[in-house]
């Protein structure tokens, strides 16, 4: 029997559709353009096939896109029960444009403390904020609110990492940003329509063609062709060298150029 895998952070992309176009989204929303929800039964199989390789996750987030759009996503929140004994905590990101509906929100409570809705309030953008919190407060639903606009906001701001051309940048400098970056640090694991990468600007770049990931970078969990064991060895080495997205990342340490966060195309 191998040893078993355990992530600290899963994030599933449930939608790349958003009711935002920030010009510096960190999953290339306006890029992708009009992308079709991921459906309920592809949700359900992917979720079945990761919980297949992965024997324990601390987190299980859901991030979009905007994932409040949808109004059939408890049904994910719902199923994301049966495998409750291998996740600690669901984590719901959203950025306060829009309500969940009933349904969520009666889905949500079930989990009592096991779940954490965190709400990126990009202030004037985020105009459902404070009805949001109201909401979570009155149905006992744990929350956190991370401020990004003014001052003291989250990180300092944004970075501008929409560009995808090599940057040159020599292999111990590659080395040095991948050990330090915050996505390796968190181990913020990312998987969209039967793919699962080490962060999401690998996972999303490749999804949009921009770069093309090594062998060692993803693994889809639909291959027949690597064995299940295979697969988990690569999950347990995604984070052992810099990716081939790190090539082109500006990275997301503190001396990189830090830019209004949300600024609206
Ligand atoms: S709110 Fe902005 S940053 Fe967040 S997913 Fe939507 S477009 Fe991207
Ligand atoms: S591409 Fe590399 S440096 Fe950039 S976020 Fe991913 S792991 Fe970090």
């Amino acid at each position: 029997m191998s040893e078993p895998l355990i992530l600290r952070r899963l994030c599933i992309i449930p939608t790349i559709k958003c009711t935002l176009c920030c010009k510096l989204c960190s999953n290339y929303i306006p890029i992708f353009g009009n992308v079709e929800h991921v459906s309920i039964e592809e949700l359900i199989n992917d979720i079945d096939q990761i919980f297949d390789l992965v024997d324990y996750t601390e987190w299980l987030q859901f991030v979009g896109g905007e994932i409040f759009m949808r109004k059939d996503l408890w049904q994910i929140y719902e199923y994301c029960l049966t495998y409750r004994k291998k996740f600690e905590k669901l984590i719901l990101i959203t950025n306060a444009t829009l309500l969940p509906c009933n349904k969520d929100v009666d889905i949500i409570k079930r989990y009592g403390n096991g779940v954490q809705v965190q709400i990126s309030d990009y202030g004037k953008y985020s105009y459902k904020t404070k009805e949001m919190t109201d909401l979570f407060m009155k149905n006992d639903i744990p929350y956190v609110v991370k401020k990004y606009y003014g001052e003291m906001q989250h990180y300092g701001g944004w970075v501008d990492n929409t560009h995808f051309e090599d940057r040159g940048k020599s292999e111990a400098a590659i080395f040095e940003q991948h050990k330090n970056c915050g996505q390796v640090v968190m181990q913020n694991f990312h998987l969209y329509r039967g793919k699962f990468q080490g962060c999401a600007r690998s996972l999303l770049a490749s999804v949009l063609g921009k770069i093309i990931p090594a062998e060692r970078d993803f693994v889809d969990l639909y291959d027949n062709i690597k064995s299940k064991e295979e697969k988990r060895e690569i999950i347990r080495h995604f984070n052992d060298s810099p990716r081939v997205s790190c090539r082109s990342c500006v990275s997301f340490s503190e001396n990189v150029e830090r830019f209004p966060a949300a600024e609206q195309l």
